[in-house]
């Protein structure tokens, strides 16, 4: 079965069912997702990795506390070196931003690095839509984009692809001949992006953080397409949610070694791409215009209903790697831009495209491995109970399980319905499992969503303090004390 991409527009359950049923989804992300979890342990073993994870946080800390004065200071920066700085307050305005810029170059082609910022204000959807060709030239996003796909991974997007998946993609829309072989695969995509670098007349990035006391745009990457995009074409954009700041090149230097251990394992990116203006009278390359766009979309909104802490977020996609849910499911069942563990905390509330995003807070067992994996030690299961808490405030879970969470509150406010409610289900569960092997294999709707694949194990026959009444008792009879006496 071919790894077809999970329809984003599907209800919720649907995507989930699609995706849990795609047996190839689950290996290939074992296998790419697994081995770059891995790749981080090792790497961040490699260093004092505690010491790095509580040196960016505290870094995120402070550029959260100083924000308005970070973004001025960045502003007045980009500026003093001859570029510009554009102020959206959403999506729209930002498209609206670059739809602008284009127009006054007369951009026929644009080169992209990757950028989950653009994805998430669909900027490819808006130049599209007025006649500008958009090429995407990161070798993943690029794979994607011939298959009409979104990303499904933060820093890998066709991390839900295997092989030959993609070489059946790039024999179609390349003209490629059969093979398997990686090496191949890559020269054709390099020969082709070549021609679209030379040809293109604005490049647009996303932005993996940006130095305020420089004004300094920087991308890391691993394939060199970020140089090429900020330096080839006349015009380069980059575009940047607010929260990216860092307040110095020491900084800057810090996050990268974070992002490069947690994201793909490596101790640094092979690229990083750092452009501060236009081309200047002695430089040998670069663009002759350089534009900054700084989105907001939610974010400061996000900082007023106290969720600041996951802005601190460096887009690593290490809680992705770990989790267990991503792992079964991949990036597309979330049915939003953002997945996994920080997806599910962001999408509902920046203002992306996404497919009810109100349930994404429950798409998590809230293991926890993810605050552990992260590397700015983000709350990641407490901003998602908290998002649950929301959510169940506003009316959010049906009448049948608010009568349900009613019930067992008020049987935990009393002893006695506790104790009967407990034998009760007891004699209940153990009753069903006795018709079926010591099992109950089959429950009426809503708990069959439970067993329609797993059994459910029935309750013990003695509570706790049943047995340890017992036991108490079986001491005292042997000893002839009371328990505790001397
Ligand atoms: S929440 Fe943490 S682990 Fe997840 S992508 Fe962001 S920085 Fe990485």
């Amino acid at each position: 079965m071919p790894t077809a991409p999970i329809n984003l527009h599907a209800p919720y359950k649907e995507r989930i069912h699609d995706a849990l049923h795609n047996k190839n989804l689950k290996t290939v992300l074992n296998r790419t997702v697994g081995r770059m979890s891995a790749s981080r342990v090792a790497a961040m073993g490699a260093v004092d990795g505690e010491q790095l994870r509580r040196q960016v946080r505290q870094m995120k800390e402070y550029v959260l506390r100083n924000l308005p004065d970070l973004l001025e200071q960045f502003e007045a920066n980009v500026e003093e070196n001859g570029g510009h700085v554009h102020w959206a307050q959403d999506a729209a305005d930002a498209n609206r931003i670059l739809l602008d810029l284009a127009r006054r170059h007369a951009v026929q082609k644009v080169v992209k690095s990757k950028s989950m910022v653009t994805e998430e204000i669909c900027l490819n959807d808006a130049l599209e839509g007025a006649g500008v060709k958009v090429v995407e030239t990161d070798l993943g996003e690029y794979i994607i984009q011939l298959a009409g796909e979104p990303p499904s991974h933060i820093v890998a997007p066709a991390a839900h692809k295997r092989i030959e998946d993609i070489a059946a993609v790039m024999q179609e829309k390349l003209d490629m001949p059969p093979t398997l072989d990686a090496e191949v695969m890559c020269s054709a995509a390099r020969a082709s992006l070549r021609r679209e670098f030379l040809s293109a007349d604005m490049g647009v990035s996303g932005c993996n953080f940006a130095i305020a006391e420089t004004g300094t745009v920087c991308i890391a990457t691993n394939e060199g397409n970020g140089r090429m995009v900020a330096s080839l074409p006349r015009v380069y954009v980059a575009v940047m949610g607010i929260e990216k700041l860092v307040p110095s090149v020491e900084d800057a230097f810090l996050q990268l070694q974070a992002l490069s251990r947690s994201s793909t394992g490596q101790q640094v990116t092979v690229y990083l791409s750092m452009t501060s203006g236009p081309r200047q009278p002695l430089d040998v390359d670069g663009p002759e215009e350089f534009h900054v766009v700084l989105l907001d979309n939610g974010r400061s909104e996000m900082l007023a209903r106290g969720y600041g802490e996951a802005l601190m977020c460096i887009r690593c996609g290490a809680c992705l790697n770990i989790c267990p849910v991503y792992r079964e499911i991949g990036g597309h069942a979330y049915g939003s831009t953002y997945s996994g563990p920080i997806g599910s905390v962001i999408s509902p509330m920046l203002a992306v495209e996404a497919s009810e995003p109100e349930k994404l807070p429950y798409a998590s067992s809230l293991c926890g491995a993810c605050r552990d994996a992260c590397p700015v030690m983000i709350d990641l299961p407490r901003l998602l109970l908290d998002l649950r808490h929301y959510y169940v405030q506003q009316g959010a879970p049906s009448w049948l399980e608010r009568q349900a969470m009613q019930g067992f509150l008020k049987m935990m406010q009393s002893r006695k319905l506790y104790e009967a409610g407990g034998k009760m289900g007891s004699l209940g569960s153990n009753l069903l499992a006795s018709f079926n092997g010591g099992a109950i294999t089959h429950m009426p709707p809503p708990f069959s969503a439970w067993t329609k694949t797993r059994h459910f194990p029935p309750l013990a026959r003695k509570s706790f303090r049943e047995l340890w009444a017992e036991r108490m008792e079986r001491r005292k009879s042997i000893s002839g004390r009371e328990p505790g006496e001397g």
